[in-house]
């Protein structure tokens, strides 16, 4: 087997490995048995590896069910608020790069409700002037069009299925719990790399490790620690210029439901349709942590140039 962060060759049946945990639907002989770790890089890789036919099926279709098409953040403040810790990251690191008012062409891969447009859109310290999406998920991508030129008519909208059919270059690429879904991530990345305007940025955010603290893993297939999510930007000729844990101290899967939520946030959570969705995003942030660095913590975040 050849890993796909560092390149080192090693045989699957001698390195480190555990269970890969299934829900009893999933125990059908299609779905990985075992996470194998690299001996070089220490990255987990599912295996066997779903083919590739699996995870483009489950990738179009994820929202399938869903009844609406219209995801708004005050629908969603719990992903909203993790798209505003994000942001937040990256806004940082953007007015220190090219200072305040600058200009911003952004790609987002994997957009899903696509709130971290909504959060670059909603900045008064960043002029978003383009927002195009990548999702495969056609639920997704109808959502988006549906809500993004209504909301925000001043920036120019675009939605593809696939990275490949995306034309131009970008000030900044986020790729936001995309890559633990890819078997060899790294194709996607060169191809980020080229996307890139000179003085570019990509966001990249993955679990820190997810065995550790969720019940199930399908469908992730890769799982980062830092070393090996910079060794895999570094061989995808990026510079790493931010690397860092956030979140809390992992005891649980974090979720906006989780028995944890303070009672105050709780509260203010039933009232999600009356509240400003930035007071509810703020009090759902405080408590899962989303701001605050924390190597052991639930999430990497890296950001990286050309
Ligand atoms: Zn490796």
């Amino acid at each position: 087997m050849i890993c796909p962060a560092c390149s080192n060759r090693f045989d699957e049946q001698t390195v480190p490995r555990r269970e890969y945990p299934l829900r009893g639907k999933e125990q059908d002989g299609r779905h990985p048995s075992s996470i194998v770790f690299c001996p070089t890089c220490e990255l987990g890789m599912a295996w066997p590896a779903p083919v590739a036919e699996q995870m483009d099926e489950y990738n179009a279709a994820f929202w399938e069910t869903a009844q609406e098409l219209t995801f708004e953040p005050k629908r969603y403040p719990n992903y909203y608020a993790l798209a505003k810790a994000r942001w937040a990251q990256i806004e940082r690191n953007l007015i220190e790069k090219s200072g305040e008012h600058c200009e911003l062409a952004l790609l987002d891969i994997g957009a899903g409700h696509g709130f971290l447009g909504w959060a670059a859109a909603r900045s008064g310290k960043v002029q978003l002037k383009e927002y195009t999406a990548v999702e495969p998920d056609h639920t997704f991508r109808q959502s988006l069009e549906n809500t993004w030129r209504r909301s925000w008519p001043s920036v120019k909208f675009f939605a593809f299925a696939s990275l490949p059919q995306v034309p131009g270059r970008f000030d900044l690429v986020v790729l936001s719990h995309v890559l633990e879904h890819l078997p060899d991530p790294r194709p996607t990345l060169e191809s980020v790399r080229e996307k890139l305007s000179p003085n570019g940025m990509v966001f990249i955010e993955v679990p820190n490790q997810d065995y550790r603290f969720k019940q199930y893993l399908f469908p992730h297939v890769l799982f980062f620690n830092r070393q090996s999510l910079e060794t895999l930007v570094r061989g995808s000729g990026l510079m790493p210029a931010f690397l860092g844990g956030f979140g809390r101290r992992v005891a649980g899967q974090p979720s906006w439901d989780s028995e944890r939520l303070g009672l105050l946030t709780k509260s203010v959570l039933k009232l999600k349709g009356i509240l400003p969705v930035d007071l509810v995003a703020d009090f759902l942030n405080r408590d899962l942590c989303a701001d605050r660095r924390n190597e052991e913590g639930t999430w990497l975040r890296l950001l990286a140039g050309r």
